[in-house]
């Protein structure tokens, strides 16, 4: 495959996968946000004759190195949650390479991604015959329990009737296809946050059913760290909570070695603990965010009346001691010891590195309610969020970060729908100490001349991205040490003396 130097920028910068020949083959559509981002030449649009004496500024740019990645890609990571469930994707064979190119590299898993793989005909006349031969053929292939269907921005746009085309499957092929959860997931619309939490809601809306009430917790972490994931399970299990996390990759994404090759990764929650959710005693969800969304904890609290209990992303001490209170109150038993100490632990440690975190200035982003968690963690320890930025646009990211973090200073800057341009342009005047967010913001920090902790999604540059743990008072102890350790770093390497003690 030729290379340019184009594709080399996408690849490193932008984190287009780089698999066409030339920007013009690229086989994303005009909407992709790799495409936004990279440098096209394309003839120069004559101003129209009002616009002529306007500024260049006021003219509209949709992004420059989107703070956000494809919604599709979300629901795909979501999908491999499930045990033998594989992700098809409804559009262009790009689209699915881009994906499997960002997840791979972040979590060093492979994924397989199906495609129905569209041509210039299916775009026209619509992707039908493409689809059932596509699930024909993954069925053959992979013998999956579930198909997890999302489309892409060009199905999307040209209007493709899913609901017809599912149909039709069944119609012409009965159950010679595996059994299919579909989702909307058109990217100019939202983020891969959205895509995963749409995923999410339409594997309850589908499959979920009504039974006898059980003791089982249902938990919607959202897109958190395969460790994240592991840890949670362990606290439930702490509790005596019986447990349906959905979705769970902690497997699938961060195995163990093979013996054999395994098409489908074991792992996964099970479809049969899904269909079960509809007697679930409890639900928590994280994401202050989705507070007017629909999502798989409303879907079982509307048809099936199961409470639910929308909380913070556990990160730091406050929005930690809320999700512990939670199952405390759940379980009917008090936080045990083992956490409790961890949290002592904590504040102790707090103390100890107050000195050398306290008045730091960190630039936030990512997310929106990572952003939420990492400025409630960064308040607690004594840095300044400066600017609080993020690629969604949920129209909750100031309301909700303030009803977090109450004494978040009235001067920061909390910026949704925010690019990387964007991001760079503020960052000199908001002269921060550290940046924290994805390995996006890498070379920002590089021109700043300072440390990027490195967390949430995609970690491309550092081994172990995805074992980085964020939650509980044990993720707020090793994101805490992390940060302050790269604080002392700088001070010891800018030192002229070079400090063996501090
Ligand atoms: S789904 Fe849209 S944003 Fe995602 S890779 Fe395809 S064209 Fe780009």
């Amino acid at each position: 495959m030729l290379k340019t130097d184009i594709q080399e920028m996408q690849a490193d910068d932008l984190g287009c996968p780089g698999t066409c020949d030339s920007p013009a083959d690229c086989q994303g559509t005009a909407l992709c946000p790799v495409n936004l981002a990279r440098p096209v030449a394309t003839t120069p649009v004559p101003p129209m004759a009002d616009e002529e004496d306007e500024p260049q500024s006021k003219h509209f740019t949709s992004t420059r190195n989107a703070c956000k990645l494809c919604t599709p890609l979300g629901a795909c990571l979501a999908f491999r949650g499930v045990e033998g469930c594989i992700p098809f994707l409804h559009g262009s064979q790009g689209c699915s390479t881009y994906m499997r190119r960002y997840l791979i590299s972040h979590f060093r898993e492979p994924i397989d991604i199906a495609s129905s793989n569209f041509h210039e005909d299916s775009a026209i006349f619509g992707g039908s015959k493409n689809f059932s031969q596509g699930a024909l053929n993954i069925t053959r292939q992979y013998q999956p329990q579930l198909i997890g269907v999302a489309t892409t921005c060009l199905t999307e746009t040209i209007g493709e009737d899913m609901a017809c085309l599912l149909h039709d499957l069944r119609k012409n092929h009965g159950d010679a296809a595996a059994p299919i959860v579909h989702v909307s997931t058109a990217s100019y619309r939202g983020t891969h946050i959205d895509g995963f939490h749409s995923a999410v809601r339409e594997l309850v809306a589908q499959l979920a059913v009504a039974g006898e009430k059980s003791s089982h917790v249902a938990l919607f972490p959202g897109m958190v760290s395969t460790a994240d994931l592991r840890h949670l399970k362990e606290i439930l299990a702490d509790f005596n909570l019986p447990l349906t996390l959905l979705p769970d990759y902690s497997d699938t994404m961060d195995g163990a070695t093979w013996s054999e090759y395994e098409k489908l990764q074991s792992g996964g929650t099970t479809v049969a603990s899904i269909r079960a959710l509809g007697s679930a005693q409890a639900t928590i969800e994280f994401g202050r965010t989705l507070e007017n969304t629909k999502t798989g904890g409303t879907v079982l609290q509307t048809k099936f009346g199961i409470p639910r209990q929308l909380l913070g992303l556990p990160m730091g001490i406050r929005e930690s001691d809320a999700f512990f209170s939670a199952l405390a109150g759940i379980a009917g038993v008090e936080t045990p010891v083992k956490y409790q100490r961890e949290r002592g632990r904590l504040v102790d440690s707090l103390i100890d590195g107050h000195k050398y975190a306290f008045e730091k200035r960190a630039i936030v982003f990512g997310e929106e309610d990572l952003v939420i968690g990492l400025t409630a963690l960064l308040c607690e320890i004594g840095v300044t969020p400066v600017l609080c930025a993020s690629g969604g646009r949920s129209k909750q990211l100031e309301k909700c970060l303030r009803t977090a973090v109450p004494d978040l200073s009235e001067e920061t800057l909390v910026k949704e729908g925010f690019d990387f341009a964007e991001i760079a342009e503020a960052a000199p005047e908001s002269k921060p100490d550290f940046l924290i967010g994805s390995s996006k913001g890498y070379s920002i920090a590089r021109r700043l001349k300072v440390p990027l902790i490195r967390v949430g999604f995609p970690i491309h540059d550092r081994i172990g991205g995805q074992r980085v743990l964020h939650l509980g008072y044990r993720g707020a102890q090793e994101l805490y040490d992390r940060i302050v350790n790269a604080l002392l770093e700088v001070k010891q390497e800018t030192s002229s003396v070079g400090y063996a003690y501090l």
